[in-house]
Protein backbone atom coordinates (compact mmCIF):
# COMPACT_ATOMS: atom_id res chain seq x y z
CA UNK A 1 0.00 0.00 0.00
CA UNK A 2 1.40 3.28 -0.92
CA UNK A 3 1.32 6.19 1.12
CA UNK A 4 0.11 9.40 0.97
CA UNK A 5 3.26 11.94 0.31
CA UNK A 6 2.47 15.53 0.23
CA UNK A 7 5.07 18.43 -0.31
CA UNK A 8 4.31 21.61 1.29
CA UNK A 9 6.55 25.00 0.41
CA UNK A 10 6.91 27.39 3.04
CA UNK A 11 8.62 30.69 3.11
CA UNK A 12 10.77 31.27 6.53
CA UNK A 13 12.87 34.23 7.40
CA UNK A 14 15.72 34.20 9.53
CA UNK A 15 15.61 37.20 11.54
CA UNK A 16 17.68 38.85 14.19
CA UNK A 17 20.61 40.85 14.80
CA UNK A 18 23.74 41.12 12.72
CA UNK A 19 26.22 38.61 14.07
CA UNK A 20 24.08 36.40 15.65
CA UNK A 21 24.90 33.52 13.50
CA UNK A 22 21.97 33.50 10.61
CA UNK A 23 23.67 33.14 7.96
CA UNK A 24 26.65 30.08 9.59
CA UNK A 25 22.69 28.56 10.65
CA UNK A 26 21.25 28.23 7.45
CA UNK A 27 24.82 27.03 6.23
CA UNK A 28 24.78 24.66 8.77
CA UNK A 29 21.91 23.00 8.21
CA UNK A 30 21.88 23.22 4.79
CA UNK A 31 25.58 21.48 3.96
CA UNK A 32 25.96 20.36 7.39
CA UNK A 33 28.79 21.66 7.62
CA UNK A 34 29.83 25.32 9.86
CA UNK A 35 31.23 28.13 7.69
CA UNK A 36 34.70 29.33 8.54
CA UNK A 37 34.45 32.42 10.16
CA UNK A 38 36.82 33.92 8.80
CA UNK A 39 35.54 33.69 5.36
CA UNK A 40 31.89 34.18 6.25
CA UNK A 41 31.25 37.61 4.20
CA UNK A 42 28.42 39.39 5.70
CA UNK A 43 25.39 39.11 3.84
CA UNK A 44 23.79 41.91 1.72
CA UNK A 45 20.19 42.29 1.41
CA UNK A 46 18.42 38.88 0.77
CA UNK A 47 19.13 35.50 -0.05
CA UNK A 48 16.92 31.79 -0.25
CA UNK A 49 18.47 28.71 0.70
CA UNK A 50 16.38 25.43 0.72
CA UNK A 51 16.17 22.72 3.46
CA UNK A 52 13.85 19.72 2.88
CA UNK A 53 12.60 17.74 6.19
CA UNK A 54 10.51 15.01 5.83
CA UNK A 55 7.40 14.86 8.47
CA UNK A 56 6.00 11.84 9.37
CA UNK A 57 2.00 12.80 10.82
CA UNK A 58 -0.95 10.37 11.36
CA UNK A 59 -2.54 11.84 8.09
CA UNK A 60 0.39 11.12 5.86
CA UNK A 61 3.85 11.71 5.27
CA UNK A 62 5.54 15.10 4.40
CA UNK A 63 8.25 16.45 2.79
CA UNK A 64 8.28 20.35 3.79
CA UNK A 65 10.43 22.51 1.89
CA UNK A 66 11.98 25.19 4.06
CA UNK A 67 13.08 28.34 1.67
CA UNK A 68 15.16 30.21 4.47
CA UNK A 69 15.73 33.69 3.54
CA UNK A 70 18.55 35.13 4.80
CA UNK A 71 19.53 38.96 5.08
CA UNK A 72 21.84 41.21 7.44
CA UNK A 73 20.79 42.48 10.08
CA UNK A 74 22.39 45.80 9.81
CA UNK A 75 19.92 48.55 11.15
CA UNK A 76 19.40 50.21 7.36
CA UNK A 77 18.09 46.52 6.03
CA UNK A 78 15.70 46.08 8.81
CA UNK A 79 12.65 47.61 6.65
CA UNK A 80 14.08 44.99 3.92
CA UNK A 81 12.71 42.10 6.23
CA UNK A 82 9.20 43.77 6.69
CA UNK A 83 8.76 43.76 2.33
CA UNK A 84 9.99 40.19 2.17
CA UNK A 85 7.51 39.70 4.78
CA UNK A 86 5.52 39.21 1.83
CA UNK A 87 4.15 35.42 1.38
CA UNK A 88 6.41 34.54 4.26
CA UNK A 89 4.63 31.77 6.39
CA UNK A 90 6.64 32.17 9.68
CA UNK A 91 10.20 32.92 10.59
CA UNK A 92 13.08 32.00 13.16
CA UNK A 93 13.51 35.01 15.59
CA UNK A 94 17.33 34.62 16.41
CA UNK A 95 19.55 36.13 19.07
CA UNK A 96 22.88 35.29 20.29
CA UNK A 97 23.05 33.56 23.83
CA UNK A 98 26.42 35.18 25.06
CA UNK A 99 24.71 38.94 23.95
CA UNK A 100 21.57 40.39 25.49
CA UNK A 101 21.47 43.66 23.29
CA UNK A 102 20.32 40.75 20.81
CA UNK A 103 18.05 39.21 22.55
CA UNK A 104 16.63 42.87 23.63
CA UNK A 105 16.38 43.91 19.71
CA UNK A 106 14.46 40.93 19.18
CA UNK A 107 11.48 41.72 22.12
CA UNK A 108 11.93 45.15 21.14
CA UNK A 109 12.28 45.18 17.13
CA UNK A 110 12.10 42.24 15.45
CA UNK A 111 9.36 40.54 17.32
CA UNK A 112 6.53 43.44 17.34
CA UNK A 113 7.50 44.85 13.61
CA UNK A 114 6.22 40.90 12.72
CA UNK A 115 3.55 41.45 15.12
CA UNK A 116 2.77 44.76 13.19
CA UNK A 117 3.36 43.34 9.69
CA UNK A 118 0.59 40.35 10.35
CA UNK A 119 -1.60 42.17 12.39
CA UNK A 120 -1.46 40.42 15.15
CA UNK A 121 -0.64 39.71 18.46
CA UNK A 122 1.30 36.38 18.75
CA UNK A 123 0.16 36.30 22.31
CA UNK A 124 -3.61 35.96 21.71
CA UNK A 125 -2.81 34.11 18.63
CA UNK A 126 -1.02 30.71 19.29
CA UNK A 127 -2.26 29.37 15.77
CA UNK A 128 0.01 32.09 14.15
CA UNK A 129 2.74 32.05 16.53
CA UNK A 130 3.32 28.53 16.25
CA UNK A 131 4.80 29.49 12.85
CA UNK A 132 7.80 30.55 14.68
CA UNK A 133 10.80 29.38 17.06
CA UNK A 134 12.81 31.32 19.54
CA UNK A 135 15.90 30.38 19.15
CA UNK A 136 18.96 30.94 21.37
CA UNK A 137 22.27 30.43 19.15
CA UNK A 138 25.96 29.70 20.19
CA UNK A 139 25.16 27.42 22.88
CA UNK A 140 28.58 25.82 22.69
CA UNK A 141 29.87 29.64 24.26
CA UNK A 142 28.70 27.98 27.37
CA UNK A 143 30.91 30.11 29.94
CA UNK A 144 29.98 33.58 28.24
CA UNK A 145 25.93 32.80 28.05
CA UNK A 146 25.02 36.34 29.46
CA UNK A 147 21.06 36.56 29.39
CA UNK A 148 18.51 35.12 32.19
CA UNK A 149 16.68 31.83 31.28
CA UNK A 150 13.53 32.91 33.37
CA UNK A 151 13.66 36.08 31.27
CA UNK A 152 14.40 34.12 27.87
CA UNK A 153 11.51 31.48 29.01
CA UNK A 154 9.41 34.31 30.07
CA UNK A 155 9.17 35.94 26.85
CA UNK A 156 8.68 32.93 24.94
CA UNK A 157 5.66 31.95 27.10
CA UNK A 158 4.06 35.27 26.70
CA UNK A 159 4.45 35.15 22.57
CA UNK A 160 3.56 31.37 22.33
CA UNK A 161 7.25 30.59 21.03
CA UNK A 162 8.49 27.61 21.06
CA UNK A 163 12.25 28.09 22.45
CA UNK A 164 15.09 25.93 21.11
CA UNK A 165 19.01 26.34 22.23
CA UNK A 166 21.35 25.89 19.37
CA UNK A 167 25.10 25.39 18.35
CA UNK A 168 25.56 25.95 14.12
CA UNK A 169 29.27 25.40 15.47
CA UNK A 170 29.05 22.20 17.12
CA UNK A 171 25.36 21.63 15.40
CA UNK A 172 23.97 21.04 18.74
CA UNK A 173 20.14 20.49 18.44
CA UNK A 174 20.31 22.52 14.79
CA UNK A 175 17.94 19.67 12.94
CA UNK A 176 15.96 19.31 15.54
CA UNK A 177 14.78 22.63 15.50
CA UNK A 178 13.81 22.32 12.15
CA UNK A 179 12.10 19.12 12.35
CA UNK A 180 10.01 21.27 15.19
CA UNK A 181 9.41 24.40 12.57
CA UNK A 182 8.49 21.96 9.98
CA UNK A 183 5.99 19.78 12.19
CA UNK A 184 4.60 23.52 13.39
CA UNK A 185 4.39 24.34 9.90
CA UNK A 186 2.04 21.37 8.85
CA UNK A 187 0.25 20.57 12.05
CA UNK A 188 -3.35 20.61 11.28
P1 LIG B 1 24.78 36.72 11.05
O1 LIG B 1 25.30 38.12 10.94
O2 LIG B 1 23.59 36.66 11.97
O3 LIG B 1 24.52 36.08 9.74
O4 LIG B 1 25.91 35.88 11.82
P2 LIG B 1 27.09 34.99 11.16
O5 LIG B 1 26.57 33.68 10.73
O6 LIG B 1 27.82 35.81 10.18
O7 LIG B 1 27.99 34.73 12.46
C1 LIG B 1 28.57 35.80 13.20
C2 LIG B 1 29.78 35.28 13.96
O8 LIG B 1 29.38 34.36 14.97
C3 LIG B 1 30.78 34.53 13.08
O9 LIG B 1 32.07 34.80 13.54
C4 LIG B 1 30.42 33.07 13.32
O10 LIG B 1 31.52 32.22 13.11
C5 LIG B 1 30.02 33.10 14.78
N1 LIG B 1 29.04 32.05 15.13
C6 LIG B 1 27.88 31.76 14.50
N2 LIG B 1 27.25 30.74 15.10
C7 LIG B 1 28.04 30.36 16.14
C8 LIG B 1 27.93 29.36 17.17
O11 LIG B 1 26.96 28.58 17.26
N3 LIG B 1 28.95 29.31 18.08
C9 LIG B 1 30.02 30.14 18.03
N4 LIG B 1 30.95 29.99 18.97
N5 LIG B 1 30.15 31.10 17.10
C10 LIG B 1 29.17 31.21 16.16
MG1 LIG C 1 24.58 36.87 7.82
Amino acid sequence: MSQKYTKKIFKILVMGDTGVGKTSLIYRTVTGEFPDPTTLKSTIGAAFFVKRVNVELENGLFEVVLQLWDFAGQEQFRQLMLRLFKGASGGLFVFDLTEPISFDDLKKFWVPAVEKELKVDFGKRPDVARNFVLVGNKADLIRERAINYDEIKTFAQEKNFKYIIVSSKTGQNVERLFEVLAKQLIMP
